[in-house]
């Protein structure tokens, strides 16, 4: 505890990353006069940022209806459907572009800078902040947050601050969950969400570096996902892959063993796959089924699950009996995987948990529990798939934040 008088803020902003500089540019903005301070516990400020998207930042991602764009976050989906009518894709785009940033957007539909570097997203933040004459102080982890005579007090490692106004933007750090508890919230525990299956199946073990698109399956639930899955060293990863762990982030944090179900021919019924390996068989009866990969399979992956079958590379199409052609239509339709461990996905990851929603004012990014405390990012209990979402979630709650916390009373 120091005994110097604390330096005086209109808005503190605890937090240096994506969420904490978007709420403070943006007030700043709104609110030339108000004197404005980002707290960052760390030496260096935005390091998300700059490792964000493989070094390239995925900004957000090409979705410009805010219902579907609500529909990939597995927690917040409802609450962001407000906020998302008044900042989302098309704003976020043209805050970047009206500052100099252009976004590009890729196939799938990810946004990044035109630069590809995320360096540009954090050179942006640390001008703006200049320009708007943000003080940014870094090695100030804040230890505790009261409220005296309607002021917040802030005591950090360093110096102490007080504030009308806060926002606490200190991502899915559990020492600042804790005491937001102890002002009274409730906080869901964080589990991690964005993860890779660890599979070790003689299917896929010579394939890594083989995608292609698939329905996934929770075994015995009704949780399945579907797009791009990619064959790893140590298992399956891809879009349909990361949108499963996701989803099944809750259910799955405390498994690690459980079991999957992999149809590769998402838009074929059994039945169809069925048909099509009889017609296969007349047509082609005296070819081995391993020379040409079907259904336009990878071919590598094709052969595998025609070995898992039970067929031979000297077996004919004529000689398929019934119970390998079942076992066949078995294997390209629901192929049953045991996952047996979780790796982090490099690209990006979140978790999931934090400040229970019914807690906030999606109107504002308030608190219902504490009057003049903000929160957005990662803090709250959202997260989304991957794609550049979870950025999305911290603009739009970063700028609705500002907006309230600089249209009324004093600042
Ligand atoms: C490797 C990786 C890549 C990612 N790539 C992408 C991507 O491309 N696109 C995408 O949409 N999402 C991506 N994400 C997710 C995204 O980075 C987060 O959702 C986002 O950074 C959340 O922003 P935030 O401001 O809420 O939290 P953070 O960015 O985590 O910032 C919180 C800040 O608060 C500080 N802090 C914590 N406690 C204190 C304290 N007591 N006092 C002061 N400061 C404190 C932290 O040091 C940190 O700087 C990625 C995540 C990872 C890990």
């Amino acid at each position: 505890m120091t005994f110097l008088e604390p330096l005086s803020f209109d808005i503190v902003i605890i937090g240096g990353g994506a969420a904490g500089f978007f709420t403070a540019i943006n007030a700043a903005e709104m609110a030339p006069e108000a004197k404005i301070c980002i707290l960052e516990r760390g030496k260096d400020v935005l390091t998300k940022v700059r490792i964000s998207g493989g070094g390239r930042c995925n900004v957000t991602h090409a979705e410009f209806l805010p219902k579907e764009l609500t529909k990939n976050y597995p927690r917040g989906e409802k609450e962001l459907r407000g906020p998302f009518h008044s900042f989302m894709t098309g704003d976020t785009i043209e805050w970047f572009e009206k500052r100099g940033v252009p976004l590009k957007i890729e196939d799938d539909g990810r946004m990044f800078p035109e630069s590809n570097s995320s360096e540009t997203i954090i050179d942006l933040f640390l001008k703006e902040s200049k320009r708007l004459k943000i003080e940014v102080l870094a090695k100030r982890a804040v230890q505790d947050v009261q409220l005296h005579n309607d002021r917040w007090q802030i005591e950090t490692s360093q110096e102490n601050f007080t504030a009308e106004k806060i926002l606490v933007a200190t991502g899915s750090n559990p020492k600042m969950w804790e005491m937001l508890k102890d002002l009274g919230h409730n906080i869901v525990p964080g589990v991690p969400s964005l993860f890779t299956f660890k599979i070790t199946d003689a299917r896929i073990k010579d394939l890594p570096g083989v995608a292609t698109n698939a329905v996934v399956r929770l075994r015995d639930k009704k949780l399945e996902t579907s797009g791009p899955l990619l064959i790893t060293h140590w298992g399956m990863s891809g879009p349909a892959i990361l949108k499963l762990s996701a989803w099944g982030a809750r259910e799955l944090s405390d498994k690690k063993n459980f079991e999957i179900e992999v149809n590769w021919l998402p838009e074929l019924s059994p039945e169809e796959i069925s048909e099509e390996l009889q017609r296969l068989k007349k047509e082609n009866a005296k070819q081995s089924p391993h020379k040409y990969a079907q259904f336009e399979l990878p071919k590598r992956l094709w052969q595998s699950l025609v070995n898992a079958s039970g067929i031979g590379a000297e077996v004919r199409w004529a000689d398929l009996n019934k119970q390998q052609l079942e076992e066949l239509t078995k294997q390209l339709s629901c192929g049953t995987f045991q996952v047996h461990g979780k790796s982090t996905f490099k690209e990006e990851f979140v978790t999931a948990g934090g400040v229970e929603l019914k807690e906030v004012n999606f109107k504002t990014f308030e608190s219902r529990v504490c009057k003049n405390l903000f929160l957005a990012g990662e803090v709250l209990n959202i997260d989304a798939i991957t794609g550049g979402f979870n950025f999305q979630n911290a603009w739009t709650g970063g700028y609705l934040a500002a907006k309230a916390m600089t249209t009324d009373s004093a600042v």
